[in-house]
């Protein structure tokens, strides 16, 4: 980000082009942003509020595989829910131990049952979820601090967890062997939602909604220290999920044009009425 110590005046590129603006609105991860993508020059408290960012409660992670496989799966549906036995005990694994449960609770979706355009004809497109705890350290704010809690060896449990997923849909739902249906295959973990998603710690919802995060606690719309700096997305006010973050983005957009001095083009109503005027009279 571009500044001259108390406003932003545009963005860097990666390429080292400097691209000027009166406003930036930020959609990349928060506590990422504040961490990596805020100028040196931002006032010492503003850093300060970037590292308690890091130590406050995030979301969970996945690992997740996708799946093409050379043939379709009749016994899966479209959503498909494998609960663990102990499903309490592989709850409290992924949010209060931040690891991975013994035996997963996960989510099958089978794209290609209901959109023909996911997979070729007679094969099948398939994404899992395996909700994890997410990393314990941000790669990008504490290299090899030490003290900091060691991570757990993810490249390992990605090998364990793909075994058990497959043995666990085999078993439940008595279908083919997957294995070698799988012709192209793609992983996230919580080092890659970080290292290529810029999640901090892989957290897949950004900031957890527990109780300091949410309301007044959750990270303002305005950036602290830079002025004409804003954000959205799962990491601000309101809060996270897809549906949430829309709503918030329209919180940032009446707020940038308040503070511009400009009318909102909904007026008094709503975006709905704005986008659909025809049924907004009905
Ligand atoms: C596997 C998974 C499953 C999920 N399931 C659900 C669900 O079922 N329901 C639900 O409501 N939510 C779900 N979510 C959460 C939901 O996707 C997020 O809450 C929502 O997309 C967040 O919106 P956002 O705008 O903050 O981030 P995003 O939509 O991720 O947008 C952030 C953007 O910032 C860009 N960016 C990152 N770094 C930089 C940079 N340095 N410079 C420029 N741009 C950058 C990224 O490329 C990306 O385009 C899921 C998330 C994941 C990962």
């Amino acid at each position: 980000m571009a500044s001259d110590g108390k406003t932003v005046t545009g963005i860097k590129t990666e390429s080292g082009e400097t691209l000027t603006a009166d406003i930036v609105v930020v959609n990349a991860d928060l506590v990422y942003a504040y961490n990596n993508l805020f100028p040196q020059t931002t006032p010492s408290s503003t850093k300060s509020y970037a590292n308690s960012l890091t130590k406050r409660a995030g979301s969970c992670s996945s690992i997740s595989f996708y799946w093409s496989l050379s043939q379709k799966i009749p016994e899966l549906q479209t959503h498909n829910i494998f609960l663990a036995d102990e499903y309490r005990e592989s709850f409290d694994a992924i949010f209060d131990r931040q690891s991975i449960p013994h035996e997963p609770s996960f989510y099958v979706n089978v794209p290609s049952r209901v959109d023909p355009t996911a997979a070729p004809e007679g094969k099948e497109a398939i994404v899992i979820l395996v909700p994890v705890g997410h990393l314990q350290n941000t790669r990008t704010t504490s290299p090899s601090t030490p003290g900091l809690p060691a991570e757990l060896d993810w490249p390992a449990l990605i090998t364990s967890v793909r075994k058990s997923i497959i043995r666990i849909i085999e078993t439940r739902t008595s279908c083919a062997s997957i294995e070698p249906l799988i012709t192209n295959e793609i992983t996230n973990s919580p080092l890659s939602w970080e290292s290529e998603f810029n999640l901090s710690k892989g957290s897949i919802l950004g900031l957890s909604h527990s109780f300091f995060n949410v309301l007044a606690f959750r990270p303002q719309t305005r950036a602290k220290g830079l002025k004409n700096c804003y954000f959205v997305g799962a990491s601000t006010h309101p809060g996270t999920g897809v549906p949430i973050v829309l709503a918030g983005a329209k919180i940032t957009t009446a707020q940038v044009l308040d503070d511009l001095g400009m009318e909102k083009p909904w007026g008094k109503g709503s975006l709905f009425e704005i986008l659909h005027p025809e049924k907004s009279h009905t």
